[in-house]
């Protein structure tokens, strides 16, 4: 780097000039008036003056510099000077100043830390350390910036923006940067990290740290509180801790926590047996995010006790669902896996009188049970004739079920409870019945499974389950729970009970969306106009804003029924945050600016989100698109866009442009717009537009608008079912779309293609609907998976609300 050539400088030998403020100026009132006439601001006067030392070492260089012939200084020098005056009175330094050598404070800093450290100050060697003369130049500043950050590409394109701080302060660190402007650095990195991992999305956004549970004794007030979440208040705060649950038999207790080392273990249960729902985030959130919450573990458990609805497709699916949420289960396990345990336990049941084997037909079971003709309970009950078998007997006639000797429905194993029990789930449960149906996992070794009552509390036992948490509806099976465990003296796990999650306004049950998906009402079970997780991740609604939905619900023991507008209203404020903006005209017609050239180009920079980082370029030129909808033939007072005799702003360029001429098709239909730049005067418009330049647009092949699936907000109550009650209008495809090229980076850099080694979840699990762009004044989109070469958006949800109503 070059050294510029500099004027000769006077010798000077002293350290540091007298500094008795009362030698030259008299009084306080002359000083201020000498300051002010030196060019210092009121307020900077008055900041001097409050300090005895400043005052006196400034009203010596003052004295100084007048003694050089100079009577006054710009802000700057000024600046400078107030700053050296608190630490030094150095001539050598000030004539530096003064003539421009020593231009920032670091160099100050540097040129005082020297001459302090010597008797005999030199000018040559505080110019070196101070690095007079070094220029850096604009150019180099970026390419060392960016061989810096080209260098840590990895760790970047890993932690992304979370990373950006600290780069930045290791950015200045940089010794080839010292002395370089700094005021350059930022913008230098934002740009850099703009162009190689795109703008702010949804990997950006912070997860809180979870806070370290506050030790009771020493309660730091000084701390922020902690956080609120579904797991600090409501139903998850009041459970018991790991051991507290209490035991029929207490010494199971001591090898439980053995196990678990006192840790929460829980599991999520779902059934092979469909899709799951948004109703189902809520459970896999309360168990994975409850023993997350808590440093314990959580089973994903696949309850495959009825193998006639399993199918190998959900298993997977259920897996990727829970993937795709951000969750890990810490094993993975199967009902089936405990069958051979099962079957020993059941044996043992009827060892211990408390099983029978029954030969009863459905409707003598609900006979027995008291069910009434019209369905309800509440009748009579009575025991089944096989309650009172011998032990040998019940042996005997379960082996043979066991070996395929009774046919479906000829024979099954209840349990002997307690028929006087007010408690419907006491009346002598089913715990195994015969099926000829082969298991996915075990083949056609067993002609019997367990059922649902039977098997559900044993298998959470065998997995040391601390908290078995499920919903309401299962209350009332607690007691059959616990005296299953508790006649086998099994480790007896804790049931609790929170509230579902009900999203009205749709179907969720598996029925109901066969039928839809059957009778191609929609693509399939994840069409994203059904709340199947499948068809939300579809939608490109992202996982964080699923959680974030369900966090903010909190967990109580009553059900939770939300409108499907306050969910979508929640997923749009997520999207807000997390999803770069683009130009995207549904409806495009095209625009001509009458007066300018061919060759006419503006480029303009229009900001991908709020926030000074991220920008990209549009060139405004003589052919434009706009949409449709932005243009009519009149206006009145509600119509603020384009129209003969109303000019219109079009998004981020200097003039509006105003209607010339119309031109039309034979129909009457608008098919171009002859309009005037008005660059002669700047009149502020009623609004702006979005806009596309001719020939830096990509064609999107279809547009699907997706609005409510069904009319009202309870479907399966229309009085001729549910499917009369669905929106026409649920789907509008629109194949004339154009979007800017800009869209080609957003994708590129996407969580599609820059895999983030497995820091974030969607890395994994996320496809095509992680290409998510906010429409400028249109809505939120993705990519769907039917886009192959050509572009086939979704649209994820409106801008606001009342825009598809
Ligand atoms: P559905 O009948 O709606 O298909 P399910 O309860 O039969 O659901 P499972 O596969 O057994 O489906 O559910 C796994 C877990 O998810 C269970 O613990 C269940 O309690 C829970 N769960 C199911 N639906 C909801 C819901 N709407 N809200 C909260 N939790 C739910
Ligand atoms: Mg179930």
């Amino acid at each position: 780097m070059p050294q510029l050539p500099h004027k000769p400088l006077p010798l000077v030998h002293h350290p540091g000039l007298n500094t008795d403020s009362s030698r030259k100026f008299s009084t306080m009132e002359e000083t201020i008036e000498k300051f002010k006439s030196f060019g210092l601001t009121d307020k900077r006067v008055g900041e001097i003056k409050n300090n005895k030392k400043v005052l006196g070492n400034f009203t010596s260089i003052v004295d100084y510099c007048t003694s050089k012939g100079v009577d006054s200084l710009d802000d700057k020098k000024i600046a400078m000077l107030h700053s050296l005056s608190l630490k030094s009175t150095n001539p050598m330094i000030i004539d530096g100043v003064l003539d421009g050598r020593l231009k920032t404070t670091l160099q100050l800093d540097e040129a005082v830390k020297y001459v302090n450290s010597t008797d005999s100050p030199d000018v040559k060697e505080m110019e070196k350390v101070s690095g007079v003369g070094i220029e850096v130049s604009d150019e180099e500043v970026k390419t060392i910036i960016s061989d810096y950050l080209t260098t840590r590409k990895e760790e970047i394109e890993s932690k992304r923006y979370a990373l950006l701080p600290k780069v930045m302060g290791d950015v200045r660190k940089l010794e080839a940067l010292k002395w370089a402007n700094a005021g350059l650095f930022k913008p230098v990195i934002d740009q850099w990290f703009l162009d190689t991992i795109g703008p702010k999305d949804e990997r950006d956004v912070v997860k809180k740290e979870k806070k370290p549970k506050a030790k009771a004794a020493t309660k730091d007030t000084t701390k922020p509180t902690e956080e609120r979440t579904m797991f600090t208040e409501g139903f998850l705060k009041e459970l018991h801790k790991p051991g507290e649950n209490p035991q029929k038999y207490p010494e199971l207790m001591a090898h439980h926590l053995d196990v678990t080392k006192g840790q929460v273990w829980t599991r999520f249960p779902p059934e092979p047996n469909g899709y799951l729902h948004i109703g189902h985030s809520k459970a896999i959130m309360v168990n994975f995010g409850y023993a997350s919450y808590h440093n314990g573990k959580c089973y994903l458990r696949f309850d495959d006790t009825n193998p006639e609805a399993e199918e190998e497709i959900y298993f997977t699916k259920i897996k990727e669902t829970i993937e795709w949420l951000g969750f890990k289960p810490w094993k993975i396990t199967y009902s089936s896996d405990y069958f051979d345990e099962l079957y020993e336990l059941a044996e043992q049941l009827i060892k211990c009188g408390r099983a029978y084997v029954d030969h009863s037909t459905p409707e003598e079971v609900k006979a027995q049970r008291g069910m009434k003709e019209d369905g309800t309970l509440g009748g009579e009950r009575f025991a089944s004739k096989w309650r009172s078998r011998s032990v040998e007997e019940n042996l005997t006639e379960f082996r043979k079920m066991k070996n395929g000797e009774y046919e479906v429905g000829k024979a099954f194993l209840r349990m002997k409870q307690d028929l006087e029990s007010p408690n419907p789930q006491m009346w002598d449960l089913v715990a195994y019945r015969v099926l000829n149906t082969p298991h996915h996992r075990t083949g056609d070794k067993w002609k019997i499974y367990p059922t649902y009552d039977f098997t559900h509390c044993l298998v959470d036992s065998f997995e040391n389950i601390s908290h078995s948490l499920c919903t309401t509806e299962f209350r009332l099976s607690r007691e059959s729970y616990e005296w299953l465990c508790d006649e086998l003296k099994v480790f007896r796990p804790a049931q609790r009970e929170y509230g579902r999650l009900n999203l009205t306004g749709t179907v969720l049950s598996k029925r109901k969306i066969l039928k839809l998906v059957t009778e191609k009402y929609v693509r399939d079970w994840d069409d994203p106009r059904l709340y199947t997780l499948e068809a939300i991740k579809r939608r490109g609604i992202p996982p964080g804003a699923i959680l974030n939905f369900i966090n903010t619900l909190g967990v109580t023991t009553s059900t939770t029924n939300i409108q499907i507008v306050r969910f979508e209203s929640s997923i749009r404020s997520y999207l807000d945050l997390t999803t770069p903006r683009l130009m995207m005209l549904l409806n495009p017609i095209e625009i001509e600016v009458d007066n300018v050239e061919e060759d006419f180009a503006l480029e303009v920079e229009i900001p991908y989100q709020r926030g000074p980082i991220t920008s990209r370029k549009l060139t405004f030129k003589k052919h434009i698109y706009i949409d449709a909808d932005d243009y009519r033939d009149e206006f009145n007072e509600d119509y603020f866009r384009l129209a003969p005799g109303q000019p219109v702003g079009l998004v981020k360029v200097p003039f509006n442009i105003s209607v010339k001429e119309v031109v039309r098709d034979s129909n009457g239909h608008v098919t171009k717009l002859i309009v005037n730049y008005d660059n002669d005067k700047k009149v502020k418009p009623k609004t702006f537009i979005h806009w596309l330049p001719k020939g830096e647009v990509k064609s999107i092949k279809e547009v699907r608008i997706y609005n409510q699936l069904f009319n009202s907000e309870n479907p399966s109550a229309h009085p001729t079912g549910f499917l009369d009650d669905i929106n026409p209008e649920s789907e509008i495809v629109l194949k004339n779309a154009l979007i800017e090229n800009n869209f080609d980076d957003i994708k590129a850099k996407s969580p599609l293609n820059i895999k983030t080694g497995g820091k974030f979840d969607i890395d994994e699990a996320g496809g095509k609907e992680t290409v998510r762009f906010q429409a400028m004044r249109t809505g939120y989109f993705c990519l769907d998976k039917d886009s192959e070469d050509e572009l086939i958006f979704n649209r994820i949800v409106t801008l606001k609300e009342d825009s598809n109503k």
